[in-house]
């Protein structure tokens, strides 16, 4: 729809992104508040945000996911019940680093010693009791064989190098309890669905939000001014860092905020199987045991003839901007590696993310720096009670995640609809 034909310019509630965060406010504002009117200004093309689904395979197959994939604690992530409300199916493969999950390397001794290294490191990160803030790479022990696989895994986890990530923000990290699922027509497919019975304005980036006035809040955008009683601001912490969006008056306290709880980077890269059944289902392999430079592969993800490899932090923005050739050749070095040379000839790259350039996200997932942690909630808080902050980096412990995302846009709605 138009901005211009939404009410003359004016709407109770304005809830800027159209991700996790601003479908969850939207949705919860529309069940708590019928009597308000609310519209989700999106500066992209769709609705999603870091959760988008492709259907390479027709839309009866299993979708591949660009950004989130796992319904992390499952059992109470709200995005489980949703999905089948809403008729899609939710599969309970085990995800490979849960009980009964496939690892192709699970009965390898090294493979095993080096899950108990990355799980004395984790150990040392939740019992941290320090009085000051660190960044993770101190709590690797100098001898530990295994540093290097660590720090493969802790990049995957926070998306940044552990010598940039903070401890008591890794240490305050939960999900929450469950196994981790997956929606077989995919969690950008299930964000999207919740979002349809939303008034949607696509395509519409908000470049300034004027909360100076006594009554209105002034939202100007490429496609003219709207104003809004109320408004929730759900961009990531790289869209608000860089000031995309101005705010009068400024709001410093939340840039420094955003500033210092940057986006790590994930990418993915599915490369097509010519023939599929040398492979099996839904198997996890690693690059490498014994490099950070390594990408993690889950092959044949719900059967589907491709292999998901997953690389993070330094290596995913090498790799981003050396673009889909190089990835591709980076993969099958590794596979080659793992199941010999004659693989190579049975790979071809189909889809890469590339989240860091993004023009509307910059990145994929909230890390702190050193001393960040308490600055979630900074972001986070309201201001004047009529201007809102969700969004997964508002989250103190389900940060980084799609119902940590959720969950920081139930919040904001429901402040909202006490505050109006
Ligand atoms: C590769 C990858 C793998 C991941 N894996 C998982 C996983 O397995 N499980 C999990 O739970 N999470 C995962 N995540 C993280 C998860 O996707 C995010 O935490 C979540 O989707 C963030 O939602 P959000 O609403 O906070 O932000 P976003 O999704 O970034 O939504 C913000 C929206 O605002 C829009 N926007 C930005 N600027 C403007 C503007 N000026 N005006 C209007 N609109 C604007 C953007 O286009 C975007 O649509 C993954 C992410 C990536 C990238």
């Amino acid at each position: 729809m138009p901005i211009e034909s939404w009410k003359g310019g004016e709407v109770d509630v304005a809830v800027i992104g159209a991700g996790a965060a601003g479908v969850a406010a939207a949705r919860r504002l529309q069940l708590l508040r019928p009597d308000l009117s609310v519209v989700l200004l999106e500066a992209s093309d769709r609705v999603g945000g870091r959760a988008r689904s492709i259907h390479p395979f027709g839309t009866d197959a299993a979708a591949l996911d660009l950004g989130c994939g796992w319904l992390h604690g499952a059992r109470t992530n709200a995005w489980t019940g949703i999905a089948e409300e809403v008729g899609l199916t939710v599969d309970r493969t085990p995800a490979p680093w849960s009980d009964g999950g496939r690892r192709l390397e699970q009965d390898d001794p090294g493979a095993r010693a080096a899950g108990a290294a990355v799980n004395r490191f984790f150990d040392r990160v939740y019992d941290y009791d320090g009085d000051k803030d660190t960044d993770l790479s101190t709590m690797l022990s100098p001898d530990d064989p295994w540093r290097e696989r660590i720090y493969a895994v802790g990049a995957f986890m926070t998306g940044g190098e552990l010598d940039k990530s903070s401890v008591i923000d890794l240490g305050r990290y939960d999900p929450g309890p469950g196994p981790d699922w997956r929606v077989r027509q995919g969690y950008g497919t299930l964000v999207a669905t919740y979002g349809l019975p939303v008034p949607t304005v696509l395509g519409v980036e908000v470049s300034r939000v004027d909360h100076s006035g006594a009554d209105h809040i002034v939202l100007s955008t490429g496609k003219g001014e709207l104003r809004a009683g109320a408004v929730i601001v759900t961009v990531s912490t790289n869209v608000l860092a860089a000031e995309r969006i101005a705010f009068w008056p400024p709001l410093p306290e939340k840039i420094e905020a955003a500033s210092r709880l940057p986006l790590g980077l994930a990418n993915k890269l599915f490369i097509r199987i010519a023939e599929p059944d040398m492979f099996p289902d839904d198997t996890h392999a690693m690059g490498s045991q014994h490099s950070r430079r390594t990408g993690a592969y889950q092959l044949k993800p719900f059967g589907a003839p491709v292999i998901e490899a997953y690389f993070a932090a330094d290596l995913a923005l090498d790799l981003e901007r050396r673009g889909i050739d190089a990835m591709f050749d980076f993969s099958v070095e590794q596979l080659k590696r793992v199941f010999g040379a004659g693989i190579g000839a049975k790979f071809s790259p189909l889809v890469m993310s590339a989240w860091a350039s993004e023009p509307f996200v910059g990145g994929s997932y909230s890390y702190a720096t050193p001393g960040a942690s308490d600055l979630r909630g900074v972001l986070a808080a309201p201001c004047d009670d009529r201007l809102f902050f969700a969004g997964e980096a508002c989250s103190r412990s389900r940060y980084s995640t799609a119902h940590g995302a959720y969950e920081s846009g139930v919040v904001a709605a429901e402040a909202v609809a006490k505050a109006l």
